[in-house]
């Protein structure tokens, strides 16, 4: 299957067209009949390895794989830019490198007591070993054992899924409706499943085996946040909202899906990712708690002698590996419960909203947890009179929430609208770092930044930003783009699509300096929001240009 999968993305990188991958994909999902093969042939091809719910992580970026080409090949860094520099990415990198040097036969250690990948399966056992390896320089000198030892289009493989840069442009969406061909099932199945399991390689066995119905929703399987999208104008709420307009504080934290069962307690994110480790505090209430077993949707906030405090506090608490206790008693946070997702071995998500909040209150009242403030109003003075008053208790704004709206999971649509009155700031995504100047010459420090394009396809660059961002931050981010990098740049890099930052600016105009065919001026960093935010759901080229109306209007 190993060949089957390597023929695949051949074909997906030369077809731009939606329909044609889904076909593609379709195809070979109807030849492979091995349950493991077709559970990860559907996982690499979204770029995953190991799901999110699983604890396992590879932990291996660009910058080690160069280290072990340079090593392997004995190149002095001034030729290894030189190849860096023509290429698309790493794997191209390495492709010119392997051709041109010749590689000496080695005897390898992986290889010495297996055969050479031919399965989906084997490539997995080599990416576990990978992510067992705890140092650094292990994982260097497995990589060059690699290099001199696979076949050249199976190490390129191994390398893109590594990297992530299949560059096959594949999202779970078109591997979901894949399914639904190769296998014959509803699309809507496929989707109620994935949103049970959040692992694209389980829903495509389960439909191979027509088992897809006996899929259940298990607690730990993060699923995805119910989103809102956003209004400014009050009449339009009103009209969409019609009457008995849920309008609830927003906080300003960081999303969060909190699964409990007996003891177990386990936090994770709106991009999935498991957070537990970072909030012992926030963990050990919720263990405390008689309840058995539920999943509740909320906001981590950073929380003092009982206020909710500035967002920046949550910041330093995000990352850690080291001193967490210390960080959670100097900067403690805790959880705003805003709905119920699973209740005592229920979905309670097709219950509408205001049963849903009862259910919350009923069962957590006496518990101590926190839960959101709301008000249900009917006119619009109400409305603005109880977003006054968020504001001056320090929050962001007001959800509005349609009162009788089941929980739709991964869902932006109508029936949650977010309320601020100010411009919106951007959620971008860095695709360029370059060194800064002065006091910031030794930070990567100017960030090229993107927005998707409409049918969120490809980014489109829209500015660059030099400011707002503390040492701190810069440090970091320094050390994570030296990591992403995938293309060597004048005076920095271009980066893999991974660092979000919210931006604000003062305006916005038509220009033909970046390809999104705007200019953000006078953008500046409010704060990073990688982990908070995905990819998935930065600005868009159409956000960009309704705010450059909406400026220009106002100008007018
Ligand atoms: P934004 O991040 O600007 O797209 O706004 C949506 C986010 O607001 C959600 O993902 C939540 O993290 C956050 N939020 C804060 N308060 C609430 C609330 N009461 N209900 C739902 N989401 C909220």
């Amino acid at each position: 299957m190993l060949n089957l999968f390597i023929e695949t993305v051949k074909k997906l990188e030369i077809t731009s067209s939606t329909k044609e991958k889904t076909e593609t994909i379709a195809n070979a999902l109807k030849q492979i009949n091995i349950d493991e093969e077709l559970l990860l042939f559907s996982r690499y091809l979204c770029g995953i390895i190991y799901p999110a719910y699983s604890p396992k992580k590879i932990n291996l970026g660009t910058k080690l794989i160069v280290q072990a080409i340079i090593k392997a090949y004995k190149l002095d860094k001034e030729t290894f830019q030189e190849f860096f520099k023509g290429s698309e990415d790493i794997s191209e990198c390495i492709s010119k490198i392997y051709t041109q040097y010749k590689s000496s036969v080695r005897k390898s250690i992986i290889f010495s007591d297996r055969s050479i990948p031919e399965s989906l399966k084997d490539i997995q056992i080599l990416f576990d070993d990978i992510s067992n390896i705890s140092s650094n320089i292990k994982k260097v000198n497995y990589i060059i054992d690699l290099i001199f030892c696979l076949p050249l289009d199976i190490l390129l493989t191994v390398i893109k899924i590594l990297t992530n840069t299949l560059r096959v442009g594949i999202k779970e969406a078109i591997v979901e409706k894949a399914i639904s061909v190769a296998f014959n099932k509803n699309i809507q199945i496929i989707r109620k499943a994935m949103f049970y399991t959040g692992d694209i390689g389980e829903v495509a066995v389960h439909a191979k085996n027509n088992k897809i119905e006996s899929i259940k929703f298990k607690l730990f399987h993060p699923i995805k946040v119910m989103l809102a999208s956003s209004e400014e104008n009050i009449d339009e709420i009103f009209e969409r909202m019609e009457k008995d307009i849920w309008c609830e504080y927003k906080y300003d934290g960081i999303r969060a899906h909190i699964h409990k069962e007996d003891d177990r307690v386990e936090i994770y994110t709106r991009d999935l990712k498991n957070i537990t480790d970072q909030f012992p505090e926030i963990v050990f209430f919720l263990k405390k708690i008689e309840q058995s077993d539920f999943l509740l949707d909320g906001e981590i906030v950073p929380f003092q002698n009982n206020k909710i405090m500035q967002f920046s506090l949550l910041q330093k608490r995000l990352g850690r590996k080291e001193k967490i206790d210390i960080a959670a008693r100097e900067n403690p946070c805790t959880f705003i419960a805003y709905d119920i997702i699973y209740d005592d071995g229920k979905l309670v998500t097709d219950l509408p909203l205001h049963k849903r909040r009862a259910l919350l209150e009923n069962k957590f009242s006496s518990s101590g947890l926190l839960f959101s403030k709301y008000k249900i109003v009917n006119t619009k003075e109400e409305f603005i009179d109880f977003f006054k008053k968020s504001k001056e208790e320090g929050r962001e704004g007001l959800m509005i929430k349609k009162i009788d709206s089941i929980y739709e999971s991964g869902k932006r649509g109508i029936n949650w609208i977010k309320y601020k009155e100010t411009l919106d700031p951007l959620d971008v995504v860095i695709v360029k770092a370059e060194q800064g100047e002065g006091k910031n010459a030794k930070y990567l420090s100017q960030y090229t930044f993107a927005v998707w394009d409409e049918k969120k396809q490809n980014l489109l660059e829209i500015g660059k930003v030099y400011s707002g961002a503390t040492e701190e931050l810069l440090e970091e981010l320094t050390k994570k783009l030296q990591e992403y990098a995938v293309k060597e740049l004048e005076n920095g890099y271009e980066v893999k699509p991974i660092i979000i930052l919210e931006v604000a600016f003062e305006n916005i105009q038509i220009s033909n300096r970046y390809n999104g065919g705007y200019a953000v001026r006078f953008p500046r960093i409010i704060r990073e929001r990688t982990g908070d935010k995905s990819l998935d759901e930065i600005n868009t080229i159409e956000d960009v240009k309704k705010l450059y109306l909406k400026l220009q209007k106002e100008a007018n």
